[in-house]
C-alpha cells in the first residue's frame, strides 16, 4: 500500500460521484450572515471513498490484541471483552458532562463508589482514589502521599529502597519526588537479597517499593519479613500492583504488609491502554494514609453520593474532574461479569499459561531463574549471542509470524531478556502456536541465522535505527 499522507494524495479536484446534500450550498450562503460563513478550508480534496480507504488501510497497519497474540511482559496486553465497550458507550455515560449538577450524575458516582469498594475487597486496602490516568501517575500520587505522611509526622527521611529488578517508573517516581533511590540486589533465586536489604535499611528510609510477584514473575517469599523490617525503621511499604492478575482472589497486599499500592485498570482489569491518556489507575491505601488521598473522594452521604474535597492532609488534586471515567465503567463491567470465582480463574489461568510456556520452551531458551513462576516468565537469549543474535532479533522475527514482540531487555538483571506474559485470555491453541514458532526460530538461528538477524521481513516498517529513533525522533511531516 502507498505510504502517502492524505495531503499528498490531494488531487485538488475530485471526480468521484456522491449524491449532494439536500440543502444547497447557495441557499446556505443566503441564510447565514456573511461573517459566520466558513472560509474555504485548506483540506485535501478527495472523494469520500478514497478518504475511507485511506484511513481504513492505515488502520490495518495497527498491531493490536484484537488482531494478534500480544505476549508483552509486564504490560499485560490481555483481550478486552467487547461487552465492556458496549456498556461504556451507553448514552447515559457518554453524554454526561462534568459541570452538571451532582444530582444529575448520581449513577456515575455510584459506579465509582462501587468500583472502589470492589478494589478494596480485592486488595484489602481501606480506600482507593480512581482519578489517576496511568500506573506512573498513580505511583506519583502514592509517593507524594508517603512524602506528606513523613512531613506531617516530622520524620526526617529521604531515601526510597527499590530492587534492581524494578520497573523503571519506580525509581523515576521516587526521584521526581525528591528522594534518593537506593537499589537492593536480587539474589540467585531472583528474590530480594535479605542480607543486602539489611545493609541498606536504616532510619532514613521513607519507603520501600516492591512488586510481588516481581518482574521475573517470582513471588517474594520473604515479603512478611521485609514488611516487618521496613516498618520497624519507620518506613512505609509501597506495592506496585500494575499487574495484579496472578494474585486476584489469592492473596492481598495488606496481608503481605503493604501500606499503599497502585492498580493499573488497563492491565489487570482489561481496559484499553494509553499511557497517560485513556488508561486509568487507582491508588489504594491502608488506614495510615487515608487522610492523604487526592481529592475529591467519592462518598455516600445521607442524601446520595457526593464529592468530598475535605480530606485532612490531602496531597490535592492530580487530575481534572474525576479522571478517565469511561475507563472506570469498563473495569467495573469486567469485575461484575467475572465475580469472585471469575477473578480467581484469571489468577490461576494467567499462572498456568506462563508456566506452560516456560516448561515447553526452557530447553531451547533458558529461563532466567528456573523456578515456578506466576503470570510471566523471563527467558534469556544470551546463548545465541555468538551468532550475532539476541533478544531484539528474536523479537523482530516473531513479527513475521504475526506475533507481537514480547518485552525485551527487561528486567535489567537478565542478559538478553525476553519477558513473556501470555495472559489468561489466550487459548491453548494460541500458546501452542507461539511455542511452535519459537522452536522454528531456534531452528532458523542454527540453519539460516540471517533470516533472524535481519528480521522482520513481512512488516510495513523494517529494522530501524533504534537509538536514533529514540534520541532524534522525526515526528513532523513537511510538504515535499
Ligand atoms: C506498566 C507498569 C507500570 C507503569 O504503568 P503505566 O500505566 O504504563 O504508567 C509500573 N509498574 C509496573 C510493574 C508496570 O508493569
Amino acid at each position: 500500500m502507498s505510504s502517502k499522507l492524505i495531503f499528498e494524495k490531494d488531487k485538488k479536484v475530485t471526480s468521484s460521484y456522491i449524491p449532494s446534500p439536500s440543502i444547497k450550498i447557495k441557499e446556505a450562503k443566503e441564510l447565514i450572515p456573511q461573517e459566520f460563513l466558513r472560509q474555504q478550508l485548506d483540506i485535501p480534496s478527495l472523494g469520500e471513498a478514497e478518504v475511507v480507504r485511506h484511513y481504513l488501510n492505515l488502520a490495518k497497519l495497527n498491531f493490536s490484541v484484537d488482531t494478534n497474540f500480544y505476549p508483552l511482559g509486564s504490560c499485560t496486553m490481555k483481550y478486552n471483552p467487547k461487552v465492556n465497550e458496549e456498556l461504556a458507550n451507553l448514552e447515559g455515560f457518554v453524554y454526561l458532562h462534568p459541570y452538571q449538577n451532582l444530582k444529575d450524575f448520581q449513577g456515575a458516582l455510584e459506579l465509582v463508589y462501587s468500583l472502589e469498594q470492589f478494589l478494596c475487597k480485592i486488595t484489602g486496602m481501606q480506600r482507593f482514589s480512581l482519578q489517576l490516568a496511568s500506573g506512573a501517575h498513580a505511583e506519583l500520587a502514592g509517593m507524594l502521599m508517603i512524602k506528606k505522611y513523613h512531613q506531617v509526622h516530622k520524620n526526617n527521611k529521604f531515601k526510597v529502597i527499590i530492587p534492581d529488578s524494578a520497573h523503571g517508573t519506580n525509581p523515576a517516581t521516587a526521584t521526581m519526588c525528591g528522594y534518593q533511590t537506593i537499589t537492593v540486589r536480587s539474589n540467585a533465586q531472583g528474590l530480594v537479597d535479605m542480607d543486602d536489604l539489611n545493609k541498606v535499611l536504616d532510619g532514613e528510609v521513607a519507603a520501600m517499593v516492591l512488586t510481588n510477584p516481581n518482574t521475573l514473575g517470582l513471588f517474594e517469599e520473604d515479603i512478611l519479613e521485609i514488611g516487618e523490617l521496613v516498618h520497624k525503621r519507620g518506613g512505609l511499604l509501597y506495592y506496585d500492583g500494575a499487574n495484579f492478575n496472578p494474585l486476584l482472589g489469592i492473596s492481598t497486599p495488606t496481608l503481605m504488609g503493604f501500606d499503599v499500592m497502585h492498580l493499573n485498570l488497563h492491565k489487570t482489569f482489561s481496559t484499553p491502554h494509553g499511557s497517560g491518556g485513556p488508561g486509568a489507575a487507582g491508588i489504594g491505601v491502608n488506614e495510615r494514609l487515608v487522610d492523604f488521598l487526592p481529592v475529591p473522594l467519592v462518598e455516600k452521604g445521607k442524601k446520595g453520593f457526593l464529592l468530598n474535597y475535605k480530606v485532612k492532609n490531602s496531597i490535592g488534586r492530580l487530575r481534572t474532574f474525576y479522571g478517565n471515567f469511561l475507563v472506570l465503567v469498563r473495569a467495573y463491567a469486567y469485575i461484575l461479569r467475572l465475580g469472585r470465582e471469575g477473578l480467581y480463574r484469571v489468577a490461576i489461568n494467567s499462572t498456568v499459561n506462563a508456566n506452560y510456556l516456560k516448561e515447553s520452551l526452557k530447553k531451547y531458551y533458558p529461563v532466567a531463574i528456573d523456578r515456578p513462576c506466576m503470570h510471566e516468565v523471563v527467558f534469556s537469549c544470551q546463548k545465541y549471542k555468538e551468532k550475532g543474535i539476541g533478544a531484539t532479533e528474536i523479537a523482530k522475527r516473531l513479527i513475521d509470524y504475526g506475533i507481537h514482540p514480547p518485552t525485551i531487555h527487561f528486567p535489567l538483571i537478565v542478559k538478553e531478556a525476553l519477558m513473556v506474559e501470555p495472559t489468561e485470555t489466550e487459548s491453548k491453541e494460541t500458546l501452542d502456536y507461539f511455542i511452535q514458532v519459537m522452536l522454528e526460530i531456534d531452528k532458523e538461528i542454527n540453519s539460516e541465522p540471517s533470516k533472524v538477524k535481519n528480521a522482520p521481513w513481512n512488516s510495513y516498517v523494517k529494522r530501524i535505527d533504534e537509538v536514533k529513533a529514540g534520541r532524534q525522533p522525526d515526528l513532523c511531516w513537511r510538504p515535499s
